[in-house]
């Protein structure tokens, strides 16, 4: 009987396939750095599953020209939401991972998971009649705006959910759709869906989802960095100088959630009388160049930068990438790329990106398709 491959080099390499960062053998043997035998078993385990195929010859670069692999078109749908305070961000992707209907909607978050998921899985529903009838519905994902541990997809003390701490999310979600499940972390969902949109340019990022909150996910070699117990990320928390010292809903105080979040910004409007309360207020009002909304908006986006310079002389990534609804916020996004100019080794910056995500506000829903596409052993019956 062959040895059984680690679950890592399998999701690995369907990862690689699916992105297209790799078409054939001889990429896999120098994206994993393995050895070819340990890719040619690796290969055959897969099409043997019949999850991916093997065709036509790719383009020689000198010796025996490839075989191109590619992953098995499939048909039916994936269901995937995104979950806020406020709205759920809900689309249908196809098994390939492309994403062909998207919708928002109204939800309570701290409603709890019973009610929340009856307003996702209607949406799925009206989704799924309106664009996929008929179709096979092969996997749900959901990403989650608080920390979920790996792998058993539970709720850990998620601050701004309330009611939903220790919630076994995944169980409750595979007993309701009777389907492979993802749960995912909205920040590790959104960087994996900016990995695979960006190809292989990017594969040590640093991705920050800055919204409300701050959510962070370092993605390595294409892989999401998890940590121990798959907390890792957590840069809301992170206590930055210059912050004013004031209180957290951790617990503690002067953490970077208190000064550069789109809360802290709203925040600190309100106290100035300021009407401009909401992140879309403050997009509209820096659009207009309301001099103090922009002064708040550009010291909130050094102090992130003072928060990610650490992070980044000690992890030297490619790139760094904003992303959430803060990102659209030319200011906010270049105050951080000054401070981290500023604040990290000349090294260091010389060839890192710091930039405004190019996945935008699907980058969550992309991740998601992504992953039960390459992890959850999605396929059709
Ligand atoms: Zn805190």
């Amino acid at each position: 009987m062959e040895p059984s491959i680690s679950a890592t080099l399998r999701d690995q390499t369907l990862s690689l396939l699916s992105s297209g960062a790799a078409t054939s053998r001889a990429d896999l043997i120098e994206a994993l750095q393995v050895a070819p035998s340990t890719v040619t078993s690796v290969v055959r385990r897969l099409l043997e599953e019949g999850v991916i195929l093997e065709e036509g010859v790719g383009r020689s670069t000198g010796g025996r020209r490839p075989r191109i692999l590619r992953l098995r078109e499939t048909k039916g749908v994936l269901a995937v939401a995104e979950l806020g305070g406020r709205h759920a961000r809900v689309g249908l992707c196809a098994p390939g991972g492309e994403l062909h209907a998207t919708e928002e909607v109204a939800i309570d978050i701290a409603a709890g998971p019973e009610e929340v998921f009856d307003v996702v899985a209607a949406t799925f529903a009206r989704l799924q009649a309106a664009t996929a009838a008929g179709q096979e519905l092969l996997g749900v994902g959901v990403a989650l705006p608080g920390p979920v541990a790996s792998p058993d997809g539970r709720l850990v003390g998620p601050a701004r959910m309330p009611g939903w701490s220790g919630v076994d999310a995944k169980g409750h979600l595979a007993e309701r759709f009777q389907v492979p499940v993802v749960v995912e972390n909205d920040a590790k969902a959104a960087a994996i869906g900016e990995y695979a949109t960006r190809g292989r340019e990017s594969d040590d990022m640093i991705y920050v989802k800055a919204g409300t909150g701050i959510g962070a996910c370092l993605v390595s070699g294409g892989q999401i960095f998890r940590g121990g117990r798959g907390l890792s990320g957590d840069v809301t928390h992170v206590r930055v100088a210059d912050s004013g010292e004031r209180h957290c809903s951790c617990g503690s105080r002067g953490c970077l959630e208190t000064v550069a979040s789109g809360a802290a910004l709203a925040r600190q409007l309100a106290e100035q009388g300021s009407p401009a309360t909401t992140i879309r207020d403050i997009v509209a009002a820096v659009s207009d160049a309301d001099p103090t909304v922009v002064t708040m908006v550009r010291q909130a986006g050094r102090l992130l930068g003072v928060a990610l310079s650490g992070l980044v002389n000690f992890l030297n990534p490619d790139a760094v990438v904003i992303g959430g609804a803060l990102s659209s916020l030319d200011v906010y996004v270049a105050a951080t790329r000054g401070m981290l100019y500023e604040r990290c080794l000349p090294s260091m910056t010389q060839s890192l990106t710091i930039e405004a995500s190019v996945a935008g506000p699907d980058a969550a829903l992309v991740g998601l398709g992504h992953l039960l596409r390459t992890t959850a052993d999605v396929r059709p019956s």
